[in-house]
């Protein structure tokens, strides 16, 4: 079994209509052997396991091998601004989903993308994802 040290949480930076399969699609096309996250959440709440925990998901470059990637369809707005746009259904969705994940690893830090440069220094990210923060939003599951 893998060692779960972090949990991130991701945008898709994506249009809040983008569907599971045009992801999927996203992913064959740059060439990813497997999907860049383990579920995502479709702004009605839907939650869909893309891969199963045991294998590696592409979310966060160097830190994948010990991570689980979650992600919410959505992240920016109609000019590809970040954005904040996570619909009641999708934060709903997503403590449920990390507390359900939290009971399986323990010990795992839940965070945001971003988090992985600085939790509150937005000069030092080189990603907006998941435009949020997550850490401090997450902080008591
Ligand atoms: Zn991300």
């Amino acid at each position: 079994m893998r060692k779960i040290k972090r949990i991130f949480v991701h945008c898709t930076a994506s249009s809040q209509k983008m569907t599971v399969k045009g992801l999927l699609q996203e992913f064959k096309l740059k060439g990813w052997q497997h999907p860049g996250y383990h579920y995502v959440i479709a702004p009605d709440g839907t939650v869909t396991q893309l891969l199963s925990e045991e294998y590696v998901s592409n979310g966060v470059q160097g830190y994948n091998s010990t991570s689980i990637n979650v992600a919410y369809i959505g992240g920016i707005d109609a000019r590809g601004i970040p954005l904040d746009n996570r619909t009641d259904a999708q934060r709903i969705a997503l403590v449920k989903l990390l507390r359900t994940l939290r009971r399986r690893y323990p010990h795992a830090h839940i965070m945001g993308h971003r988090d992985i440069w600085s939790v509150d220094d937005c000069t030092k990210w080189r990603k907006s994802c998941p435009c949020f923060n997550a850490t401090r939003e997450y902080e008591n599951i």
